[in-house]
This record gives C-alpha cells, sequence and structure tokens, in this order.
C-alpha cells in the first residue's frame, strides 16, 4: 500500500507550472499576479482637493483673526471633473469641491465649515461679483491639498508578483488604470461522475437510485480553490459511455476528476476503462476513507494527454480526497497559496483509527479559554455526507496513531 505522501506526490507530479496570462481587469478576481505590477501613473494624478470650501493663497491672510477677518472675492467655481487649468489670482477664492483641480496659484483650501460665506455649497456656480467669502484664521500652506503622486508615484512597484487579487487590489489596479492584468491562468478541470444508481436531483428516485452529489460538490470544492470547474454530471457504470464522454470532455480542460469506480467491486468503470486504455495507475493509500485512488494521464489520440485523477465514490471519500491530493497542487498550478491552516487541537472525545492507516476524521473546532479543543463528529464510515457539512476541521490521525483518549493533542487541518 501506498502512503498519503507518496500519493501526493505521485499527483503533485502530474502537474505543471503555473502559465502567465492577460486577463481583463474584470476577470482577476481570486487569481494571482504573475509579475509585479508598477503604477503607470502617479496617484493622486494631479492636485487635489481633500474638502469642498475656498482654494486660496495662504500668503493672503497670514494675519487673519476673528478681529480682523480678510474677505475674498469669489472669482470661480471648480467642481470635481473641471479639467481646464483654472488659474487663481493673487487675493481672490475660488470655490472647490473634494477632488477637484487645486488651481495653480492656490496653496491652501478652507473648508467651507471654516468660512463665512453666503454663497455656502449651493447651485448655481459662484460667478457673480458679490460672491465673497470671509476668513477669521491662518491656515499653514498645503492645508487640504492631497498633492500628485501622495499616494504612490508613476514607476512605483505597486503590487508583487504572487498576490492574490481581492476586492481592494482590483480598486487600485482599477485606480492606475489597467484593463488587463498579468496574471496566471485558472486550471480548467473538467468533473465526470460515474454510477448506474445515479440521478441528476429534481428527477424521481426508484428504489435503488439516489441524487448525484460528488459532481456538485467537487465542482464547488474547485471553484473554492480557484479554479473554473465544469460539472460534467455523470454517466452509467458502462465502460464505452465512460471513455466517450471522457473524450468529449478533455478538449476544453486542464485537468480531469472522475468519482467512483474505482474501488473492489465487479462494475468498477473507471478503473476497467483506463486500466484498457492506459496511463493511469490504480493504487491503494493507507488511509481512511479513500483507500482506493487513481492517477495519471488520459491521453488523446493526437498523442497529447492531461492529467487525471479518480476519487473513489462514497461522498465523504471523494471530498476528503479532493482535500488531501487535488486542493494543493492545483492551486499551486494557479501560483495561489496552498497550504491550508494547521492547528494542534486537543481531543475532547476518545477516538479510534485502524492501525497503519492515516485518518481524517470530520470534527468542530471549539475555542476556548484554555486553546483550541475539537469534537469529532460520527463515525468514520465515508457516506455520512451529514457530519462533513457541519466540519470545520480534518482531525489527522497518523498511522501509527490507534487509540487516542479525551484531551490528546492532535493535529488538525482547518477546512
Ligand atoms: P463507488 O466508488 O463507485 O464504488 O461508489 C461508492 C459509493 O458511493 C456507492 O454507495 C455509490 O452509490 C456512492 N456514490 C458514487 N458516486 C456517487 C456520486 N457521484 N454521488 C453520490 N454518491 C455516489
Ligand atoms: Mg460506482
Amino acid at each position: 500500500m501506498r502512503s498519503v505522501v507518496e500519493h501526493q506526490q505521485a499527483v503533485a507530479a502530474l502537474f505543471g507550472n503555473p502559465r502567465p496570462v492577460l486577463r481583463p481587469l474584470t476577470d482577476v478576481h481570486g487569481a494571482a499576479l504573475a509579475r509585479e505590477i508598477v503604477a503607470p501613473i502617479s496617484l493622486p494624478p494631479f492636485d487635489n482637493s481633500a474638502m469642498d470650501g475656498f482654494a486660496v493663497r495662504s500668503a493672503d491672510f497670514v494675519d487673519a483673526s476673528p478681529q480682523h477677518p480678510v474677505t475674498f472675492p469669489v472669482t470661480d467655481d471648480i467642481p470635481a471633473g473641471r479639467t481646464d487649468v483654472p488659474v487663481l489670482a493673487a487675493g481672490t477664492a475660488h470655490r472647490i469641491m473634494t477632488g477637484a483641480p487645486v488651481p495653480s496659484g492656490a496653496d491652501v483650501v478652507i473648508p467651507v465649515e471654516a468660512a463665512q460665506s453666503a454663497l455656502g455649497m449651493s447651485r448655481p456656480p459662484a460667478r457673480s461679483a458679490e460672491s465673497a467669502v470671509t476668513i477669521s484664521s491662518a491656515l499653514p500652506a498645503g492645508r487640504n491639498i492631497r498633492r500628485v503622486g501622495s499616494d504612490i508615484t508613476a514607476g512605483a512597484p505597486v503590487l508583487a508578483a504572487g498576490t492574490v487579487i481581492g476586492a481592494a487590489q482590483i480598486g487600485i489596479l482599477a485606480a492606475l488604470g489597467f484593463t488587463e492584468v498579468p496574471v496566471y491562468a485558472q486550471q480548467r478541470v473538467a468533473i465526470l461522475s460515474t454510477g448506474s444508481e445515479l440521478v441528476r436531483p429534481g428527477s424521481p428516485l426508484l428504489p435503488g437510485q439516489i441524487y448525484e452529489s460528488n459532481g456538485a460538490m467537487l465542482t464547488a470544492a474547485c471553484i473554492e480553490a480557484g479554479a473554473q470547474a465544469q460539472h460534467m454530471h455523470f454517466v452509467p457504470d458502462d465502460i464505452g459511455e465512460f471513455l466517450r464522454r471522457l473524450r468529449e470532455i478533455s478538449v476544453d480542460a486542464d485537468l480531469i476528476i472522475t468519482s467512483g469506480g474505482v474501488s473492489a467491486g465487479a462494475y468498477e468503470v473507471v478503473k476497467e476503462a483506463l486500466t484498457e486504455v492506459g496511463g493511469v495507475e490504480f493504487v491503494k493509500v493507507a488511509m481512511q476513507p479513500g483507500k482506493p485512488q487513481g492517477c495519471g494521464r488520459f491521453r488523446f489520440a493526437d498523442g497529447q494527454s492531461i492529467p487525471i485523477i479518480t476519487v473513489p465514490g462514497n461522498p465523504v471519500s471523494s471530498m476528503v480526497s479532493f482535500e488531501v491530493f487535488i486542493r494543493e497542487p492545483l492551486r499551486a498550478a494557479m501560483g495561489l497559496p496552498i497550504r491550508r491552516d494547521r492547528i494542534r487541537a486537543r481531543l475532547d472525545t476518545a477516538v479510534t483509527s485502524p492501525p497503519g492507516k492515516r485518518q481524517f476524521q470530520r470534527g468542530v473546532f471549539v475555542d476556548r479559554p484554555d486553546g483550541p479543543w475539537i469534537t469529532p463528529i460520527g463515525p468514520p464510515a465515508s457516506h455520512h455526507l451529514s457530519n462533513l457539512a457541519h466540519a470545520d476541521v480534518l482531525v489527522d490521525i497518523p498511522a501509527d496513531a490507534v487509540d487516542l483518549a479525551a484531551g490528546d493533542e492532535i493535529e488538525v487541518i482547518r477546512i
């Protein structure tokens, strides 16, 4: 039997290096940057007002006080978005809005709250001769002005290669004017379930049938991992049909995941079909759940091939297999950080584990004043999907551990 680590290495070896591509800004959320981003422009791109108020020259009212207020005629109005370059004459004021360009000649903005003006902030624009503003205290030059480049200067590095793009990164890229971004390509995963007992949710069940769930679950797991996933539903346990569908879906995929049909029964369609075709090895891994596994390359007629990973059909085995074998190399192939949080915690219930097998039990994380604890949930049986749906950790029980007592410390993977 193969160890978990050996099979992890076999699966990881199937993936290539991340592939740099240019993608529209609208498509890069969740992707990793393929190279460093350097600012093509400065931010702000021009000196602009940080306040709604009046742009003036600080030298014109250095001695202003409540006893000796200074009054300026208001000679222009500068809303945000004005693109000509107004000039402020000495001894005058321009009414200015937040984000509007500071006129040349002005070096300070008096907030509307600190100025007395009949004009206030009402429309229409202040151009009439009577418009005036009175100021009764001095302000130092530069106050309430956002200088060009005070956020980023043109040519400065902004985001490092490898940065995972979230909302804030999209924000800065858009602010810098990017429409396309160099990222690592998303892996396109095609997922195919097998089983003659499977029925599409929404159709009535006959006795002996169950709803197909692995496909939907693995699709979601791939998307959560940052990949693009196409859920191909399922095929019955028929070798011809399986291979036909497999050839179809391989065309637009970087990776195929199949579920079911790899264990020791009489109708193991995946194992039988791919043993015939070749390129995939089927092994037993010393773990529970998830013992029967397969991985390799699926070859097309033209000699090209793509990685294929065949996980067992029991839903919990499927999901644990994805978590243990696929998630990390899939993310690595997209340049994304791969490690889940692993922490040590204490078990609040005794658990047993089969000798010689690494067990991945479902559990719930409990943050107590004396440290992290774990409540294992449910039996180890691999068909208990409800336990999986309540779990937020996988308890990683080493192969040589057989009896663990309540209070024993153990490593858990936060999922
Ligand atoms: P298999 O790995 O094909 O032997 O399937 C093992 C168990 O998992 C059987 O009880 C199957 O009915 C069940 N199973 C297999 N594939 C799926 C699936 N896609 N969705 C839900 N259950 C499945
Ligand atoms: Mg089956």
